[in-house]
Order: C-alpha cells, then structure tokens, then sequence
C-alpha cells in the first residue's frame, strides 16, 4: 500500500502553491484533482458554440488543473486589504510579505511586468476625494492583471514544472476524508481508492466548499458563519468607468446603505471586459473577466451586499443558493434587466435591451426582472449603491446600465483553523477559498505556501529530534 507524505485535495492556487513549495523538499506528495487536466479543460460553451449552460459534470470553467483560477480574471491583488481574511492568523506585514513572495513566483512563470495603482497618487487621492463626498470610501489596491489567457499560460506552465516533482492525478475527485480515532489517515477516492499520507493539504475551492464543509460536519469540525455576499454584475461602457479604471484598474468602493447599514462594495471589476456565467454545482450565478489581449466596449463589476446571520441561522450558503435557484428558475440561468427597467417597476425585454445603449457581453442572458429574485434589503443597496456610484463615474446610474443577475460569493463557511491553518485534527490543514479563508488568486496561492513552510518546518523539526 502506497503511502505519501502529503496528500493535496485541489489543483486551484491554493492547492497548486502548496505542490510548489513541497516539490522542492523531495517529500512524496500526491496531488488528487477531481476536474481535468489543464489541456483538456474546455467549456462547452466556449469550445462548441454551446448558447447555454449545459452543467458538466464537474464544470470546465471552475474544475481542472487551475481551479476557478484558470479562467479567472487574472488579477492578482497586492494587498493585504481584500481578497481573503488570511490577517486573521498573521500580522499584515507577515501576509504582505508572503504576497510579494507569491508574486515572485507568478513573476518566475511569466506574469506580466506592469502592476497598477503604484503610480498616478495625485489621481487616486481626486478619486479618493469625489467618493468620500459621495459616502463612498475607495480602497486602492496595487493589481498585477495577467488576463484570463496569460494566466491560463502560467497555470500550464506551472503543471509542466511540477511533472516529474509530485505526482498529480486529474479526473480523480476525493469522496472521504478519513480520520480513525481522531487521527487523520487518509482518503477515499471517488473510484473508492483508499489513499493514505502524514499530511492532508484541504484546497476544494469555492466549488468543492459545500462537500468540504458536510466532510467538516461528519468529522464534528467547529465551523464558523461567515457574511453571504449576494448582488448583481453591473455592466456599462467602457468609458464611463475610465476615469477610475484607468487610474487604479481594481477600485474597492465601499458603501454603508442609508436604509439598513449594509455593507455593500464594487468587486472584481473587469475594464473592456465580458460578463460570463458560472457553474457552481449545476446552479448558475454570473460573473465577469477581461483579457489581456481581447477587448469588449464595456467594463463589468460586481456590487454585493454582504449580509451577516444571527442566531439560530447557520446556513448562509442555503440563503445564497435558493436565491441563485430563484433566478435559475425564472430564466434558466442569469437574468438581465435595465436599471431603468428596474426602477420603472418592469421587467426588460429582448426588445428593451436591443434599444439600449449597453450591449450585454453575455448574449445568452435572460431580459428579466430582478426585483422577483432579490429581497428588497439587496435590491435598495444595489440602487443606493449605484446612486452614489453615478457621482464618483457620471453615467453608472444610467437607465441604460445593465444589471446581471444573481452574482454569489460562496466563501460562506470557514472552519475553526490555527493561525497555521490545520483544522482541529493534527496534520489536516485546510486552504484556500473553500475554507472560507481566502477570496482570490494571491491569498489563495499564499495560503498553499503558508501551509507547506509549516509542514516543511515540521520535517525539518523532527529530523532534528530524531538525530
Ligand atoms: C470567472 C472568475 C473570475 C475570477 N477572477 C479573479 C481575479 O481576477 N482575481 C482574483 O484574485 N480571483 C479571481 N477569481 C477567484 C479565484 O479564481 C479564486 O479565488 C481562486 O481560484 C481560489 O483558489 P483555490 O485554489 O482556493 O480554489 P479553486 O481555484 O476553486 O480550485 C479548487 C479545485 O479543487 C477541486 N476540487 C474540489 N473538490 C474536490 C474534491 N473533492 N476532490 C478533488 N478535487 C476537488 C476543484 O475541481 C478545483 O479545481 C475569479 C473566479 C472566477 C470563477
């Protein structure tokens, strides 16, 4: 019986960085990733014309060697500000540090030179200036943007790196975390495989995060509720937004409604970008990424509404899904409604988006009403919100402006974990944006380092108490 030092479940960021950092010690490592191969990755969509969703099984666009992050975006944030909650186990210093080392590496592969938001200060502090006035706050961030297609080329370049160095099996998805007297042991594969190692690296992605979280449950791991984010993809022309676009290409705008004190924010914003769809599990939610290379007329971001539960709600990922489902239900997918549309009390039309000065990147959307779909809570921030917007970026509030919906963030459950990321079972570490610890590339992909500095720091410790 085959016996590895380290099993990794996940070839996303998280999983693939942590592969990297092991690969260099001659530790026996297998990787087990339940999607394909980085060549063999397609999305129907994208490879046969499809014009919708047709659920693979599991998804193309967020399964395979990669993970989400292989058709991501590309953005890698160099910040400690957003993109995960690792500052909740490490000083700020701590994690910048580990940020620019990841960078390094993404640079070693080939990532682009230019990083936004370390130049044009003056433009960012005007930017910062006309939001303050709006009650908006703007957090800049430094972004490296590799473009979906240069990430894509990293990724590949990455898996070829690793080859001869661990040993990774696509196509082969974890079913069972195996733990014998609170122990951790092993895993049982999808085929019914019995795998077992010293250390399990945890890295399911936002994907794998619900079949994680009923392992963490069967396991009688403590969990911790995180803030559902649940909102739309607005889209608008390009030029709208280049004002801040061009300046800090990834702008935080943050907003504390007037009607309830939500938080809600800009997320993920994509200059000259196309809204996409997303397969989580067979429900539809939406999205957005630009290329390097490739260039559409408008610019896409997310405006989310981050709602914490109080007790005795425990199921906030259940909250966000049965408002996916709703929309899924309504239109077979996403739904694109006019702001104008929504304001006026109607639903939009092929007809009323066709006479629109926006033309919606995402061509299979359904002209609909979103005012069936989302609680009036989020619909009145993401009005509020694009009301404030409209005076930092002239235009955003325009009855013209596309709002695509339901855009979800999953990271909802996040498990009870050391400030080195091993779960309450010794050697069982968990990472990544399906332990609800990180929401990106970079901190996604410090997550894997982290948690291999420390196995690695372990070895080296008892080799040393063995001599
Ligand atoms: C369209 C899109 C655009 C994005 N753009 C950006 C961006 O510009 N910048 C940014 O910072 N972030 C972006 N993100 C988010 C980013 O991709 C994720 O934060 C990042 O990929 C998380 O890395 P991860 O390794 O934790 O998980 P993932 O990348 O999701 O990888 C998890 C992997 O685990 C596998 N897996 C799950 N369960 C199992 C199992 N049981 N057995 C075996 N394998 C399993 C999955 O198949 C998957 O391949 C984007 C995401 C999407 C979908």
């Amino acid at each position: 019986m085959k016996r590895y030092d380290a099993i990794i479940i996940g070839a996303g960021p998280a999983g693939i960085f942590a592969a990297l950092e092991l690969a260099e010690t001659g530790m026996d490592v297998l990787l087990l990733e339940k999607g394909r191969d980085i060549g063999a990755r397609a999305c129907p969509i994208h490879a046969k014309g499809a014009k919708k969703c047709v659920h693979c099984k599991p998804c193309g666009i967020v399964c395979g060697w990669g993970g989400a992050g292989a058709y991501s975006d590309g953005k890698l944030t160099l910040t400690t500000e957003f993109g995960g909650m690792l500052d909740l186990y490490m000083e700020k210093p701590q994690l910048m540090s580990l940020i620019d080392y990841i960078d390094s590496i993404y640079l070693k592969f080939g990532a682009t030179q230019t990083v936004y938001g370390d130049d044009n200060k003056d433009a960012v502090r005007k930017i910062q200036k006309d939001a303050a006035s709006a009650d908006l706050s703007l957090i800049p961030a430094r972004i490296r943007h590799l473009g979906t297609d240069k990430c894509f080329e990293i990724l590949s370049l990455m898996r070829d790196h690793l080859r001869d160095k661990c040993t990774v099996r696509t196509s082969d998805g974890v079913a069972e975390i195996l733990v014998e007297e609170g122990r951790y042991v092993g895993v049982e594969t999808t085929r019914g495989e019995k795998i077992y190692s010293k250390y399990l690296i945890a890295a399911p992605g936002r994907e794998g995060a619900e079949w994680f979280t009923t392992q963490a449950g069967r396991l009688g791991l403590d969990m911790i509720t995180n803030p559902v984010d649940i909102g739309v993809r607005v889209e608008v022309p390009a030029v709208v937004m280049e004002q801040i676009t061009d300046v800090v290409y990834e702008s935080k705008l943050v907003y504390y409604t007037k009607s309830f004190d939500d938080r809600v924010r800009t997320f993920c914003m994509n200059p000259y970008g196309v809204v996409v769809a997303e397969n989580n599990a067979g429900l539809i939610t939406v999205n957005g990424h630009s290329n390097a290379e490739k260039t559409s007329e408008n610019t896409n971001f997310a405006i989310l509404v981050s709602k914490s539960f109080t007790e005795p709600f425990k199921e906030p990922i259940t909250y966000g899904k049965s408002i996916a489902k709703l929309a899924n239900l309504l239109s077979g997918g996403v739904i694109v409604q006019r702001l104008g549309d929504l304001k006026a009390g109607r639903r939009s039309t092929e007809e009323r988006i066709g006479r629109g000065l926006v033309t919606p990147t995402m061509k299979d959307a359904t002209p609909g009403d979103l005012s069936l779909v989302l609680p009036y809570r989020h619909l009145t921030a993401i009005v509020e919100m694009l009301e404030a917007l409209d005076k930092v970026a002239p235009g955003v509030g325009s009855r013209h402006t596309l709002l695509y919906g339901v855009e979800v963030k999953f990271y909802s459950s996040r498990l009870q974990l050391s400030n080195v990321l091993e779960t309450q079972i010794p050697n069982f570490f968990a990472i990544g944006d399906g332990a609800g610890v990180t929401r990106g590339l970079a901190q996604a992909s410090v997550s894997g380092v982290m948690v291999a500095q420390e196995i690695k720091r372990r070895e080296k410790c008892c080799e040393g108490e063995a001599q």
